[in-house]
């Protein structure tokens, strides 16, 4: 009979080194030496990025295989080992959390991802959950916090929108931040490769697959498709040894963790949020190059904030003005002993601009030069030729406003998130949904080409 298994794994990186995907792509390999089907790619889930206990970015993997046999404990010891062996366990903030789940995905678990990409879940109704399972095994080291990113990537859903990651690895022991890579050919194959995105920040002049940790992740290409992210990685000049590489399908800059729109009362701190309001407070500057202001929703007054990372960004929001009516999506920060609760922005968008008028000072008749007022309750008078007018009438221009309705005004890429929708993704979502390819089909496409991605075949001169 054929049995279907899901895997998922979350919590076993540090500040200093390791990545759950890489430890994902352990576990594939070792899945490839048993006779499994993979239905799907390996899958990369990012969740709530406002976790104050995560330091880097909240992503959670999740495997899908099928297997006519009994799964035997080989297997099940295997991926643990794995687990022990690779996570950074030593880091206090490293809680490793491993699932296993026989069958079709139970309902509970969709519920979880839906809540997990944008608050905060407790461990304790993760543990609940997994008791109600006949067929689940579970395996956690310490505090275990990572259950609840594993469980939530087994019941993530990819459907609508998704995007794929092609990562690349070094020596897990290398720990030096540079990555050597040629950042022309980046910019060329960038150019190249449509499909792709974020590969490089033009507004701030930034490589940005190559990440700056000491973790194994050399570079991750993100794009539209698998066959988009693999050219992309054909076309890019790099100078060390890779000695694997991954594709991931992912809920990447997908935007998943703005669900819904919040009303002022409904925040509170860690969650992703959507607030409609209307500027109460304009823009101020502040020390260090934040821009803060404050909306209205409802009765609660929230401020928002575009901190100075987001560099450009901050040029769209100082021209807002009081009465404007805006969109703003962002993670919410609890309040300090200094600053209210605050919006951290990722995106805003304005529904509704104030018109900014200013007075005509009408011209003298005769010698037309301005006419200036008599005094209160008086008429204008000429300053030049003496000319009187009795009534004071001025007219009104309207000035045009820098910033548009009908716009997504996004921070740039060198400060977004894994989940932000960058402004460049426009490709329709029917490209997803069209059966451009058979993703099962794909990922086996991919291993069999992968061994000519490793240095060793790579850039061979
Ligand atoms: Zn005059």
């Amino acid at each position: 009979m054929v049995q279907t298994w899901h895997i998922g794994v979350d919590d076993t990186d540090s500040q200093n080194g390791m990545c759950t995907t890489y430890l994902a792509t352990l576990i594939v390999d070792f899945l490839l030496k048993f006779p499994v089907k993979f239905l799907d790619f390996p899958k990369l889930i990012r969740l709530n990025p406002n976790i104050p206990y995560k330091t880097r970015g909240n992503g959670a993997v999740a495997i899908t295989f099928s297997t006519t046999e009994e799964i035997d404990e080989k297997i099940w010891k295997g991926i643990v080992e794995i687990v022990e062996k690779n996570a950074e366990i030593k880091d206090p903030k490293t809680d490793p959390g491993l699932v296993f789940l026989q069958g079709e995905v139970p309902s509970g678990f969709h519920k979880l991802y839906h809540q997990a990409l944008y608050r905060v879940v407790s461990l304790e109704t993760v543990k609940q959950l997994l008791k109600k399972q006949p067929t689940e095994k579970h395996f956690y080291l310490k505090k275990g916090r990572g259950l609840i990113g594993a469980a939530a990537a087994v019941g993530a859903t990819l459907v609508n929108d998704y995007t794929y990651e092609f990562i690349a690895y070094r020596d897990p022991n290398q720990k030096k931040s540079e990555r050597l890579i040629d950042p022309t050919s980046v910019i060329n194959a960038d150019k190249n490769v449509p499909l792709t995105f974020n590969n490089y920040d033009y507004e701030n002049k930034q490589i940005m697959i190559t990440p700056h940790g000491p973790d194994p992740v050399f570079c991750g290409i993100r794009g539209e498709s698998c066959n988009a992210v693999i050219r992309m990685w054909e076309l890019i000049k790099i100078f060390e040894p890779i000695i694997s590489t991954m594709i991931f399908r992912t809920n990447q800059h997908t935007q998943v963790h703005f669900p819904k729109i919040f009303l002022g009362h409904e925040i509170s701190p860690y969650l992703s949020v959507t607030v409609k309001g209307i500027v109460e407070k304009k823009p101020r500057d502040h020390p260090g190059g934040h821009v803060i202001f404050t909306i209205r929703s409802e009765n609660s007054l929230i401020d928002c904030a575009a901190y100075e990372p987001t560099k450009q960004f901050r040029k769209i929001i100082r021209e807002l003005i009081e009465e404007d009516e805006v969109l703003v999506f962002g993670g919410v920060r609890p309040a300090s002993e200094k600053n209210p609760i605050t919006i951290n922005l990722e995106e805003i968008q304005i529904t509704k601009l104030t018109p900014i008028k200013q007075r005509i000072t009408p011209k003298c008749p005769i010698c037309r030069a301005s006419l200036t007022s008599s005094g209160r309750n008086q008429g204008l008078k000429c300053k030049k030729c003496s000319y009187i007018s009795t009534k004071k009438e001025f007219s009104y221009k309207q000035i045009s406003r820098k910033i548009r309705t009908g716009v997504r005004y996004v921070i740039p890429v060198c400060a977004q998130r894994h989940l932000t929708k960058p402004v460049s993704r426009i490709v329709p979502l029917q490209f997803h949904l069209s059966p451009e390819i058979d993703i099962q089909q794909a990922f086996y496409a991919f291993l069999e080409r992968r061994i000519l991605f490793t240095t060793n075949t790579k850039n061979k001169k």
